[in-house]
C-alpha cells in the first residue's frame, strides 16, 4: 500500500478540457521550429520536433506520456550514480538560484553558467571530457550565497547547519584536486579508487575484480551482466553490493517509475508489449539480472510494436571496469514515412543492381535490400539527456545478441535538428560559395542527406559480388576505406538519377545538388576541422570521402567539372556541372567495384595512398583557422517537448497535448522541483 501512496504523490498534468473547439495540433514546420534554446561555456542546447505524434491514436499518445514520466524519474539516480555530492550540490544551487536576493551580480550570472554545466553534465563533471567542471564564481560568494536564504530550503541532512553544509560542499566543488575525474581511465593507478563516480565506495580495483571473478562461472553460456545493478561498498569491513531496486537503494525513485510503467501497461499495444513492461516491472521489484535478461529478450524480439522504449540500467560506459550501469531512458515510435522511404530502396534493389554503371560480371543476379528502422524519440531521460546519441544498438549482452539479435535503430528527429541547428551557425556562409548553394542545402540538404545513408546502408554495401576465387580480404588494410568508398559512390550515383523522383523519394530533379556540393565541399575542405595541423586522414570514413572529392576533382578538370575559386582571399569549392560530376561519380564507382571483385590489391593501394591520405597543408591551415573564427561549440544537449494530459470532467483522458516552448532553465528547475524524489545521499 505505501507505494501506491507514494505513487499518488506524483504530480500529474493535467488540463481540463473546457470547450469542444479544441484544434488537433500539427507538428510546426523545419522552417518555422526554433532549433536553438541556448547557449554557454563549450555547449548549445536543443530541442527536438516530434513529427507524427498528432497521427498517432489516443492510444499510443497514451502509452508515450506514461512512459515519458518514467523516463524523466530516473534523472536523480543518474546524479547520484555520477558522484555522491551531485544532488546535494545541484539542490544547494537550485535554492540559492531561485532565491537570492541580488539576481544581477557578476558572481550570481557565473553561478547561473555553472547550474547550466552541471544540468548538461548530470553533475559537476563534464559530460564528455568527464574532468570536474570549475565553476567561475568564488567559494567566498559561494559561502555568503548560501548563508543568505532560508536553511529551510537547503537540503540539510539532519542535525546539519548550513555552515556545515558549506564546508562539505567546497571542497568539491572548488579544490581541483578532489575528485577531479568522473571516471579515470588512466594506466598505472587504481580505476576506482581515483575515479569520482558513485558505483563504488571504499573499495579498491583489486576487491572489485576478485568479488565478481568470485561470482562468474566459465562454463555459463548464458552469464547474467554480473554487478550491473548495484553499488559495490564495504559493511562492517565485508564487501557487499547494494542492488538497486524497489526496496534497495534508489527506490523512492524505481517506485516513480514502476507507478508509471503500470500505467503504461493498461494502454500497451498489444499483449507482447503488456509482457515486457511487466517483465521489467518486476526486475525493478526483485532487482534479479536474469529477469533483466529475460526483458531483453522478450524486447529485442519485439518488431511490430509501433511504440519502443529504453528504460533501465543499461550502458556501463561511466565505470573504467565496465560493471556498472547507468540509467537511461528513450521513448520513441517508428518513424513511418523514413521506414517507407528504406522499404521503397529495399524493394527496388534489384533494379537499382541491374542499372548500376558497373561492368555486368561483377553484378549479383539476386540482390537483396536491407530495410533499417528509422524511429523518432519522444522523450529523453537519465543517460541519454541533455546529451544523446543519434542511434541506438541493444542489449548489450553478447549471448543475447548472438541468440536472438539485437535492435540497431537510427534516430531521425535528433539528426534533423543537430542538421538544421547547424544551418544558422555561420558554416554554411563561411564555407560555401554562393546563395546558390545555401539555398540547395536550406531547401534539401537533410533530406538527401539522409537518402545517401539509406542508400549507403540498404544497398551500397550489399551490392555487386566479388568473382570466384577471389579473397574477400585481398584489399587487407585497403579493404574498409575502398568499402565505404563504393557504399558512398553507390549512394551518390543514384542520388542524381531520375528513377529517385519517380519513386517519390526526391521531389524534384534539382534536389540531388544539395548532397552533390556538399559532400565535395566536405570531403576536399571542411572534414579537414576534425583533423589536428600536420597530421594524415587516418579514418576510414574520412578518407573514402577524400578519396571520392579529390578524384572527381582532378579527373574533372579538363571539362571543369569542379574548380577551387578564390574570394577576398579564401578558398571555395564551385561545381560547375552537375550531370558530369554524376558520371564521373559512376566512373569511380565501377573503377572501385572492379577493385573490390578481383582484389586488386595494388590499384586499392594506389588510390587510397594517391588521393585519400595526405593533407593539403595550406589548404588545412586555412580552414582551421576560419572554422576557429565561427566559435561552434562542440557539444549540444536537448530540452524534452512538454507532454500534457488532457482530460474531460470526469477524468477520462481525451487527448495528449505536445509544446515545445519550456526553456532550458525552466525545464530542468521543473524536473528537480517535480521528479526528485531520492535522499541527498545514497
Ligand atoms: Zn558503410
Amino acid at each position: 500500500m505505501k507505494k501506491l501512496i507514494l505513487f499518488l504523490m506524483v504530480p500529474i498534468l493535467f488540463v481540463a478540457c473546457t470547450g469542444n473547439g479544441e484544434s488537433k495540433s500539427v507538428t510546426p514546420s523545419v522552417e518555422d521550429f526554433e532549433y536553438k534554446v541556448d547557449t554557454f561555456a563549450d555547449i548549445k542546447i536543443l530541442r527536438y520536433r516530434v513529427p507524427g505524434f498528432e497521427n498517432l491514436t489516443l492510444k499510443q499518445k497514451e502509452l508515450i506520456y506514461y512512459l515519458s514520466q518514467a523516463a524523466i524519474e530516473g534523472r536523480d539516480i543518474l546524479w547520484d550514480q555520477n558522484n555522491k555530492y551531485n544532488l546535494a550540490i545541484r539542490r544547494t544551487l537550485e535554492a540559492v538560484y531561485q532565491n537570492i536576493d541580488d539576481k544581477t551580480s557578476e558572481n550570481y550570472k557565473k553561478l547561473e553558467k555553472y547550474l547550466k554545466q552541471i544540468w548538461m553534465a548530470n553533475g559537476i563533471h563534464h559530460h564528455y571530457s568527464e574532468d570536474k567542471i570549475m565553476p567561475e564564481f568564488s567559494a567566498d560568494f559561494f559561502a555568503d550565497a548560501v548563508k543568505s536564504i532560508d536553511a529551510a530550503l537547503l537540503p540539510l541532512s539532519e542535525g546539519e547547519t548550513p555552515e556545515q553544509l558549506i564546508a562539505t560542499l567546497s571542497p568539491i566543488i572548488f579544490d581541483p584536486n578532489v575528485m577531479p575525474k568522473k571516471s579515470n581511465q588512466a594506466t598505472g593507478v587504481d580505476l576506482i579508487t581515483t575515479s569520482a563516480n558513485n558505483y563504488y565506495e571504499g573499495v579498491t580495483q583489486k576487491e572489485v575484480e576478485d568479488f565478481y571473478a568470485k561470482m562468474k562461472n566459465p562454463n555459463d553460456s548464458t552469464p547474467i551482466s554480473y554487478g550491473l545493478n548495484s553499488k559495490l561498498t564495504k559493511e562492517n569491513g565485508e564487501v557487499v553490493e547494494k542492488v538497486y531496486k524497489i526496496g534497495g537503494m534508489y527506490s523512492a525513485a524505481l517506485e516513480r517509475i514502476v507507478g508509471w510503467l503500470e500505467k503504461a501497461v493498461n494502454v500497451a499495444e498489444n499483449d507482447t508489449q503488456k509482457d515486457i513492461i511487466n517483465t521489467l516491472i518486476s526486475y525493478y521489484k526483485s532487482g534479479d539480472l536474469k529477469t533483466f535478461d529475460e526483458f531483453n529478450i522478450k524486447w529485442v524480439q519485439d518488431l511490430t510494436s509501433k511504440i519502443d522504449f529504453v528504460n533501465g540500467f543499461t550502458e556501463t560506459y561511466g565505470d573504467p571496469l565496465g560493471i556498472k550501469a547507468s540509467w537511461e531512458s528513450l521513448i520513441n515510435f517508428k518513424d513511418m514515412e523514413a521506414t517507407k522511404r528504406t522499404e521503397i530502396i529495399s524493394n527496388n534493389a534489384q533494379w537499382f543492381e541491374d542499372n548500376s554503371p558497373i561492368d555486368d560480371k561483377f553484378k549479383k543476379e539476386a540482390v537483396k535490400g536491407v530495410s533499417a528502422k528509422v524511429i523518432t524519440a519522444a522523450m529523453l531521460g537519465g543517460d541519454t539527456y541533455p546529451s544523446t546519441p543519434i542511434g541506438i544498438n541493444l542489449p548489450n549482452a553478447n549471448w543475447i545478441r548472438v541468440k536472438y539479435g539485437s535492435k540497431s535503430v537510427t534516430i531521425q528527429n535528433i539528426t534533423e535538428a543537430y542538421a538544421q541547428s547547424s544551418m544558422g551557425s555561420g558554416f554554411n556562409e563561411e564555407f560555401m560559395w554562393s546563395d546558390v548553394e545555401r539555398e540547395l542545402a536550406k531547401k534539401y540538404g537533410s533530406l538527401t542527406s539522409d537518402l545517401h545513408v539509406d542508400l549507403h546502408e540498404c544497398l551500397g554495401h550489399g551490392s555487386g559480388k566479388i568473382l570466384p576465387g577471389t579473397d574477400p580480404d585481398a584489399l587487407k588494410a585497403y579493404g574498409s576505406p575502398i568499402e565505404e568508398t563504393r557504399a558512398d559512390l553507390f549512394g551518390l550515383y543514384y542520388l542524381g538519377d531520375p528513377k529517385m523522383v519517380e519513386l517519390g523519394l526526391l521531389p524534384d530533379n534539382e534536389a540531388y545538388k544539395a548532397q552533390y556540393y556538399h559532400y565535395l565541399m566536405n570531403g576536399l575542405m571542411t572534414q579537414l576541422t576534425r583533423i589536428q595541423p600536420g597530421k594524415n586522414i587516418e579514418q576510414a570514413h574520412m578518407r573514402n570521402r577524400q578519396l571520392i572529392a579529390s578524384w572527381v576533382f582532378e579527373k574533372g578538370k579538363v571539362e571543369n567539372v569542379v574548380e577551387m575559386k578564390e574570394k577576398d582571399g579564401k578558398k571555395f569549392i564551385v561545381v560547375n556541372d552537375y550531370e558530369k560530376l554524376r558520371e564521373l561519380f559512376g566512373q569511380l564507382l565501377a573503377e572501385i567495384q572492379r577493385i573490390r571483385s578481383t582484389g586488386d590489391f595494388e590499384a586499392a593501394r594506389d588510390l587510397v595512398e594517391r588521393y585519400a591520405v595526405q593533407v593539403n597543408q595550406d589548404l588545412h591551415k586555412e580552414v582551421l583557422e576560419r572554422y576557429a573564427k565561427l566559435k561552434i561549440a562542440p557539444y549540444s544537449g536537448f530540452v524534452n517537448p512538454v507532454y500534457t494530459l488532457v482530460t474531460d470532467k470526469k477524468g477520462n483522458v481525451k487527448d495528449v497535448k505536445i509544446s515545445y516552448d519550456e526553456g532550458y532553465v525552466e525545464q530542468h528547475l521543473r524536473y528537480s522541483k517535480d521528479y526528485s524524489v531520492l535522499p541527498t545521499y545514497n
